[in-house]
């Protein structure tokens, strides 16, 4: 024989009944031997407690009355034929007017005891289960309606009373044997005392209810049907990738479900666990689901460190600390039985082991009541200072991971706290369970989407770590990212287990925002569809949705953006951009920045900010951390000005390879910018401070290439007018080199911690003297790499290389 018990949500509408109806028929027309658990129909118990409250203190409570009236009549005149239907909905009509005397009753003493709350709730069950009972007698016949108020026995606990396990067996099994021809629709929840007082077994009851059945009858087996695929690994409501188990011990179940996870209700596995039965959990609306087997051990290995984790979702700590509680014995024994006594839940405790301070959490309708109880216990501690007046916290949550592997493995705590510390979460109160079943941690409440979802992707590895990006520029390299991104997701997935979500888009037009990812293929219409921009709101819906592994990138050239950095970084949001802007600004600023994003523990990306994709800024990074002194760098770090000397030969003038340059998209539009020297001034800056130098930009010696004139000329053309003139310069520069069988280089100089960039003749055997098109490099002369400096090469310009070096560290966000 086997107890299926059927939550809220499956007895919550006509619909479902159905869903159980197809369950039930499988099962009986195969010769299974069942009986039904059922709950009241969803939202009805918690409305039922609401117009408790509101008749205590005089409030509306009869439209309350009207609306659980009408969720049953409407399904019992969908589900019940016409001839059946009159009895039904006389009964429920009956129930009716006891509840609403009842509550009229509270109303007139303006009161509420537990002992009637319970009374009250228990209408919750009997409605729904005495209609789902004659509903099924339409195909089976045998339906009977058990009141399980007459068979469970328990003590005076109203609200959450403690079963007589011994007098509640005998009444089951005998109640069993005089009616085993009959096809049992058991009410869930519902119990009563020794005068037959009606009590409740505490929310979440009716699955204990099928445990108690299920072990006094020796059942097979407890099939608990809810709206979910068994247990998951986490809520499936807060974390999209949650999986469902196909098994859990006793403990690990007991766990999960204690700190949340109400897919179960924790007591259910006392009973299970004392008889050895089974317990499946399945879902109603999905019969093909196989179900979680809850049994004794677990027999499949886990390749996972933690079995799932769980969060209850409000909480409320209290404090109670005090040179008084130092080595007093007895203290915390007095706190506990006081809360235990006045039926205060303590949900989790953790003490110092200096004895200091003891910290507990509780439900935070609790707190009032628990703050004057143990002023009043303690009125004498508190008076002689021995302890101080409890301190309370509150918007709090608890999540727990849990798993038996966790015993085994070392480091979990570790990579828990660290997860957490990077996503800016705040661990208020940690407790380990002795048996290292679980690890429990209290954090803000508004930051329990994120530390589920993080927390998630960090244990089940295996899953695909979900990168949350915004974008900021669509010019060529954000558009040419986009591609990139798009063609290497699959990759990225299988070989990385990365996914990268690009949440919100920006540009100085539009703005566009999507939680669950924009469409790499159609984003611009969709952009062009979205809101006007505004960078000040993108940043500020950015840090509010506080997804989990959020990096912000900014890929525009405009000064702007940096003004937000380090409020980002505040954020726990990484970045990573190629736009110099911010590190080349004043040595302040750019050590602020440095400093923010390393405490918060958080990355500062910027390897295209020189060279573009060439790995400049991580080597020199390496060579530093590793311990290495830089004692020189030399570089050529602007490939516009290396293309128009690599072609300044034989005949051409300087003038007409600069206009070549232009015409070939090598120049910024105003080819000034570039022959200004003041980008490559910028990138040698960022080297120097990254080398551990304060350069300032008035440090740096900037040698011009082009004349006063040139530079001072009012448009571009008259710029062009005023090259020509200059001529005769180049052209003096160009015979030299030629005579002199030299290469003509514009090089930038670290050395003793001056930056200069000069225009310079190198000979033949000079590294920087066989440089084609427009390629970087950089050499390092350090302690290490004394006589023969290390030397990087390459393209350093293009959207097409830059974006990917933009990718790269957007991939590497979270590994170092
Ligand atoms: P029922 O009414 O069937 O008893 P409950 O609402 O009591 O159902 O429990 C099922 C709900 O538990 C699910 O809808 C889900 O949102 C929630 N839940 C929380 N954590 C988990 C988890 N780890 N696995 C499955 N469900 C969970
Ligand atoms: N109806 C009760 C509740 O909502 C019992 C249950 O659903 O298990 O808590
Ligand atoms: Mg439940």
């Amino acid at each position: 024989m086997k107890i299926l018990k059927f939550g809220g949500t499956s007895v919550g509408s006509a619909k479902s009944i159905q869903c159980i109806l197809n369950i039930l028929q499988k099962r009986y027309y195969s010769g299974e031997k069942f009986i039904v658990v059922s709950s009241a129909m969803s939202g009805v118990t918690n409305l039922l407690t609401e117009m408790a409250f509101a008749a205590s203190e005089r409030k509306d409570f009869k439209s309350g009355l009207t609306e659980i009236e009408n969720k049953h009549f409407s399904v019992a005149k969908e589900l019940l034929e016409i001839k059946n239907q009159n009895p039904v909905l006389t009964q429920i009509k009956l129930y009716m007017n006891e509840l609403e005397e009842l509550l009229q009753g509270v109303n007139s003493l303006k009161e509420l005891s537990l002992q009637s709350k319970d009374l009250i709730l228990s209408y919750g069950e009997k409605c729904s289960t005495y209609l789902l009972s004659q509903i099924s007698k339409q195909y089976f016949p045998e339906s009977t309606y058990v009141d399980s108020s007459s068979l469970i026995k328990t003590n005076n606990q109203f609200g959450n009373a403690k079963v007589n396990v011994e007098k509640t067996e005998y009444l089951i099994k005998n109640y069993y044997k005089l009616h085993s021809d009959k096809i049992f629709f058991i009410t869930g929840f519902i119990a009563s005392n020794e005068e037959n007082r009606i009590t409740t077994l505490g929310r979440g009851g009716s699955d204990y209810t099928a445990a108690i059945f299920g072990a006094a009858l020796e059942a097979e087996q407890i099939e608990l049907w809810s709206d979910v695929d068994g247990m998951l690994t986490t809520d499936p409501k807060i974390v999209k990738k949650a999986f469902s188990l196909s098994e859990l011990s006793y403990t690990e179940a007991m766990e999960l479900s204690y700190f949340g996870a109400k897919v179960i209700y924790p007591p259910a596995m006392i009973p299970a666990f004392r008889k050895n039965i089974p317990i499946l959990l399945l879902n109603t609306f999905n019969p093909d689901f196989k179900g979680t087997l809850i049994h004794k051990e677990n027999i499949e290995k886990n390749p996972f460190p933690i079995k799932g984790i769980s969060s209850i979702n409000e909480i409320s700590l209290v404090n109670v600390t005090g040179s008084g509680m130092i080595g007093e014995v007895g203290f915390s024994g007095r706190l506990f039985s006081l809360l235990a006594r006045e039926q205060i839940n303590v949900i989790l405790i953790t003490q110092s082991s200096s004895e200091h301070s003891i910290t507990f959490a509780i439900e935070p309708n609790d707190i009032e009541r628990a703050k004057n109880l143990i002023t009043r216990e303690f009125e004498m501690e508190l008076q002689t200072h021995k302890i101080n007046i409890p301190s309370i916290e509150e918007n709090l949550c608890i999540i727990a991971i849990v798993g038996e592997n966790m015993k085994q493995t070392p480091g979990i705590s570790g990579k828990l706290f660290h997860v957490l510390g990077r996503n800016g979460i705040n661990v208020h109160a940690i407790a380990q369970g002795s048996s290292e079943y679980n690890i429990s941690v209290i954090i803000k409440k508004k930051n329990l989407a994120k530390a589920l979802n993080t927390v998630h992707d960090t244990f089940f590895i295996e899953l695909t770590k979900t990168l949350h990006v915004f974008v900021l520029g669509t010019g060529n390299i954000g558009a040419t990212l986009f591609q990139q991104i798009q063609n290497q997701s699959n990759f990225l997935k299988e070989n990385n287990d990365i996914e990268v979500k690009i949440v919100g888009i920006s540009n100085s037009r539009k703005m566009l925002i999507q939680e669950n990812g924009i469409d790499l293929i159609e984003w611009k219409a969709a952009l062009n569809e979205g809101n006007q921009a505004n960078l000040e709101n993108f940043i500020q819906q950015m840090k509010i949705m506080n997804l989990s592994n959020c990096v912000f990138i900014d890929n525009t050239a405009s000064p702007d953006p940096k003004k937000f950095y380090k409020s980002i970084f505040e954020s726990n949001i990484s970045i990573v951009t190629c736009n110099k802007i911010a590190n080349s600004s004043s040595y302040k600023e750019y050590k602020i920045l440095k400093d923010t994003a390393r405490k918060r523990g958080v990355d500062f990306f910027y390897e295209t900010n020189v060279g573009a994709g060439l790995p400049i800024i991580k080597t020199l990074k390496d060579l530093m951390n590793s311990g290495d002194r830089i004692l020189k760098i030399e570089a050529i770090l602007s490939g516009t000005i290396s293309y128009i000397f690599n072609n300044f030969k034989g005949d051409v003038s300087f003038y007409e390879v600069v206009k070549k340059a232009q015409e070939l998209g090598f120049t910024e539009p105003d080819p000034r910018d570039d022959l200004s020297g003041k980008d490559f001034m910028r990138k040698m800056m960022i080297l120097a401070r990254d080398a551990g130098y304060t350069t300032e930009e008035h440090e740096v010696l900037l040698e011009n290439i082009l004349s006063e004139n040139c530079i001072n000329a009012n448009s571009v053309d008259d710029f062009y007018n005023e090259l020509q003139k200059s001529e005769s310069y180049f052209t003096e520069i160009k015979l030299k080199a030629e005579k002199e069988k030299k290469a003509i280089r514009y090089i930038g100089k670290l050395e003793k911690g001056k930056v200069s960039i000069n225009l310079e003749l190198v000979d033949a055997s000079h590294p920087f003297y066989n440089l084609s098109g427009s390629d970087n490099i950089i050499s390092f002369t350090t302690e290490r790499y004394k006589y023969n400096p290390l030397v990087i090469k390459g393209p350093g310009a293009g959207a097409e290389v830059t974006a990917a070096g933009v990718f790269a560290d957007l991939i590497n966000v979270g590994t170092e």
